[in-house]
């Protein structure tokens, strides 16, 4: 279950900005998880549970914000979002779709003590 790597590199970056910053308890975690990111939601939000007990965001809530994959349309010439990798554009129905994003996994903001 790769989440739970993925809940670890999260801490470790929690950790070092804990240090930088002076906080001491991390009581929220919000993330930016994109369509494509290749994560399962309910398996993140179990690792981050074992994964943060007896550290620093011990009981830490997480909240996650889902990102659609976002792509431009050739033949609208706009930026438009899919809810899928291959979905067609939702204007046009073209194919014809350059993805350029839905694959971010990111802390957003935190609420430290
Ligand atoms: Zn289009």
């Amino acid at each position: 279950m790769h989440e739970m790597s993925i809940c670890e590199s999260i801490i470790s970056v929690i950790e070092q900005q804990a240090v930088a910053q002076s906080f001491d308890k991390v009581n929220m975690v919000r993330l930016e998880v994109g369509a494509m990111a290749g994560v399962e939601l309910e398996a993140l939000r179990f690792s981050f549970d074992v994964v943060t007990r007896g550290s620093i965001a011990d009981g830490a809530k997480l909240d996650v914000i889902e990102l659609p994959v976002t792509g431009w349309c050739m033949p609208c010439a706009r930026a438009i979002s899919v809810r899928e990798r291959y979905d067609a554009c939702p204007d046009c129905g073209s194919y014809q779709i350059q993805i350029t994003g839905g694959e971010e996994l990111r802390i957003k903001e935190m609420e430290v003590d």
